[in-house]
């Protein structure tokens, strides 16, 4: 078999009559049919072929491929954001009455959905700590639980969970294991060997990696994205083929950057560890690390996400960000450039300090989403910021 990462640089469209080497954009709302029986067949769901972008396009296709590929998923659909990505998820298996199961530090976003909105159709939630044991995981599970959605690391916390020992947990009880993949990417960490039915993924960050556009995509069993399908194609979060064939450029670099994202967020970590302005300083691959030991059994490097407590909260927070001289302050992570970011001052400001706490966000918390500039110049600028 081929290995997965030059499936992500050779798995292309059909070449046209132009015989290009790089995949062309079909940036075409719909496709014609040669006769009326085609057309039926195709609406009948007798061929695949193309209908109407809102439920497929060669670019989008291509992307989801490369996708299925890397995770070693059975098929997909790509939806316009990581959100919808997810919303599409939850919509679709779930119905009035079930109950999904998710860890306390999961994506802002994803808690108000879970929260605020699934609420209002009658689907129940609960959450359980990042670091919970199977006991804890076992006593959390309800008779009507449906989904068990879990991220891995979590954004900010960095918390890492036992896909291992949740996949178990959720195959003995029957539960679908939805996993938001985004901070490993899958050329570092795959949820489906370890038993997850889905995964999720926020193309916007390290898939694109260079901030470009916004994407998601659904991966995993046939017959539940199947259904997710089925509810996108009505509902209508489908992908740009426009930013599916940038999307898809991207992922044939991706196992390159990631290595060095990695190596450059653990050079960092290594540097920072001990520094005195800080009170911890957390990264999946070093041994300090909560975690360390599942860390380094389920994935391969350690990501590019870097987090850090400042001793002086949240003041000193605002102040960090202020004297940084070349890391961008900017609402987004995964790019090829450094990006720090202050969650109490700003994503997570409208929380109080006990609500903050109980999702991990600290008053001095900082992460840094290390790039793939000279490691050098990232650190330099982070020391100085620091003094
Ligand atoms: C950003 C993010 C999302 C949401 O993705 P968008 O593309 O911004 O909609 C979901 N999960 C995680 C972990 C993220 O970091």
């Amino acid at each position: 078999m081929r290995h997965k990462i030059t499936d992500a640089i050779r798995i292309q469209t059909n070449k046209t009559n132009e015989m290009e080497h790089s995949t062309p954009l079909f940036l075409t709302s719909s496709f014609c049919f040669d006769d009326a029986e085609s057309m039926r067949a195709a609406f009948a769901d007798e061929t695949d072929d193309n209908i109407y972008s809102r439920f497929s396009n060669p670019n989008v296709q291509e992307f989801t491929d490369k996708i299925c590929a890397l995770e070693g998923a059975e098929v997909g659909y790509a939806t316009a954001s990581g959100m919808s990505a997810v919303f599409g998820s939850f919509m679709a298996l779930m119905k009035k009455g079930d109950h999904l199961l998710s860890c306390n530090s999961i994506f802002g976003s994803t808690h108000t959905v879970i929260s605020k909105y699934l609420p209002k159709y009658g689907i129940d939630h609960s959450y359980i700590a990042a670091n919970a044991t199977e006991e804890e995981w076992e006593a959390a599970i309800q008779p009507n639980t449906k989904m068990i959605y879990l991220e891995t690391p979590t954004n900010p916390g960095l918390d890492i969970l036992d896909l291992d020992m949740i996949g178990k947990v959720a195959r003995k009880h029957q539960i679908i294991l939805n996993v938001d993949n985004c901070f490993a990417t899958p050329v570092n960490q795959r949820p489906i060997e370890y038993g997850a039915d889905l995964v999720v993924h926020s193309a916007t960050k390290w898939l694109d990696g260079q901030g470009r556009v916004l994407g998601g995509v659904i991966v995993g069993k046939k017959e539940l994205i199947h259904d997710i399908y089925l509810f996108c194609r009505s509902t209508g979060p489908a992908l740009s083929p426009f930013n599916a064939w940038i999307l898809s450029k991207s992922l044939e670099t991706l196992d390159v950057r990631m290595e060095r994202h990695a190596a450059n967020a653990l050079h960092i970590a290594t540097a920072l560890e001990n520094h005195p302005k800080l009170s911890w300083l957390k990264y999946p691959f070093l041994k300090s690390h909560p975690q360390y030991a599942i860390a380094t059994k389920q994935m391969q490097n350690g990501g590019g996400i870097v987090c850090f407590e400042l001793k002086g909260g949240l003041e000193a927070g605002r102040h960090f960000l202020n004297r940084l001289k070349m890391l961008s302050l900017t609402a987004n992570l995964g790019d090829t450039r450094s990006i720090a970011s202050h969650p109490a001052s700003t994503t997570h400001a409208k929380l109080t300090e006990e609500e903050r706490l109980a999702v991990n966000i600290t008053p001095g918390l900082i992460r840094i989403s290390v790039g793939l500039e000279h490691r050098e110049d990232i650190l330099a600028d982070i020391l100085q910021a620091l003094s």
